[in-house]
């Protein structure tokens, strides 16, 4: 299972020689297992002359004899010489490509594990609620809960006592009291299972006048993580949860990242805690001092990465300011910096190129 463990554990890998990073997109309902396996073939084709024949021929044995093709996205690392393999199966869909370099290449999962990385839905009716946790896109948890009926009182009413009209308010008010009493046993509940699980963005779903009047009662420390609602019956299965929670979750996404790339570009104009451009990003990157780094989905930029302390340039100077070391030519220093402030636990937001066309890279600053 992919987490967030992992994804710092693959930014902290440099290898000796080149690691063949794959991303292949298999919707098997789009297309044919034959036609991606073909598409492999010609990525692999393309990248042949950089990468190690042990590595091409271990990437195209893993689709041909081990995948099982149950998820939408595909990802492998590969450095046979040194010992280095990883294979994830993702239940979303990545864009495909083949690439080399000494460091796997992560960006495409760092956005992924961004947009659906941990989270967690909660589907609320007045008698219960059902919640689920997703990691990468997958259903890994799921647990529900059950109050006192609600239905049973009015058609009880309603079929015994003859006078009617005054034993419905009476039974509306105990139906209040019942509706109330199981939304905080279900918030309850939910909280125990955010404490359990940790999801970083927690969604609600039902219908719009419950989620009103729950999300009132919410304690603050999951008010805080709500990110939306969406509406939902409270008989839909995972899928169409998983399905609606996906396209709310690309929503939010985009009205965050509009935020934070305004909040970037603002700080560094009055000269804050923002900066823009490359050059700037790689010094404050070294230092340590990268909270949130901002970069343009398709940005590349080749650079030189010295190789006694890993500080990133795009300037050719012959010994490092730093350490005196000697500089080594990196194909894409961009994505240097995305695993290097991985690496060192900033955040990192890879971000459509239509809302980074004047900045393509910035960060917020720690200090
Ligand atoms: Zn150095």
């Amino acid at each position: 299972m992919f987490d967030e463990k992992t994804l710092k554990e693959l930014a902290a890998i440099t290898a000796q020689g080149p690691i063949l990073s794959v991303y292949l997109n298999v919707d098997t309902t789009q297309r044919t297992r034959d036609e991606y396996r073909l598409e492999l073939r010609d990525m692999l084709k393309q990248i042949q002359s950089e990468a190690d024949e042990a590595d091409i021929e271990a990437a195209r044995r893993y689709v041909e004899l081990e995948y099982d093709w149950s998820g939408r996205g595909l990802v492998l690392f590969s450095r046979q010489e040194e010992g280095i393999w990883y294979a994830f199966s993702l239940a979303v869909p990545v864009r495909s490509g083949a690439t080399v370099a000494r460091k796997p290449y992560i960006s495409p999962l760092v956005k992924l594990n961004s947009l659906y990385g941990r989270y967690a839905v909660a589907l609320i009716d007045r008698q219960g609620g059902r919640f689920f946790l997703f990691q990468m896109g997958e259903l890994t948890v799921q647990e529900g809960t059950v109050g006192e009926s609600v239905h049973h009182l009015r058609q009880g009413g309603g079929s015994s006592s003859p006078g009617r009209r005054s034993g419905s308010a009476v039974s509306g008010r105990k139906e209040a009291a019942i509706i109330q009493r199981n939304w905080r046993d279900t918030i309850k509940s939910l909280e125990l299972f955010c404490q359990t699980h940790r999801p970083r963005r927690l969604l609600l779903a039902g219908n719009e006048t419950t989620l009103a009047q729950v999300r009132e009662l919410l304690p603050k420390a999951l008010q805080k993580i709500v990110g939306g609602s969406f509406a939902a019956d409270v008989e839909a299965n995972e899928v169409e949860i998983r399905d609606r929670s996906f396209e709310l979750i690309y929503e939010l996404a985009h009205k965050r990242h509009q935020d934070m790339v305004e909040t970037v570009v603002t700080a560094a104009a009055k000269g804050q805690n923002g900066i823009v451009g490359l050059d700037e990003t790689l010094s404050a990157a070294h230092e340590g001092r990268i909270q949130v780094l901002i970069v343009a989905q398709t940005y590349h930029e080749p650079g030189y990465r010295c190789q006694g302390c890993g500080y990133l340039t795009t300037q050719k100077v012959a010994r490092c300011p730093f350490c005196g070391g000697e500089f080594a030519e990196i194909p894409d220093a961009v994505e240097a910096v995305v695993s290097q402030t991985v690496e060192k636990g900033g955040t990192v937001e890879v971000i459509s190129d239509e809302l980074m066309a004047e900045t393509k890279i910035g960060a917020l600053l720690r200090y």
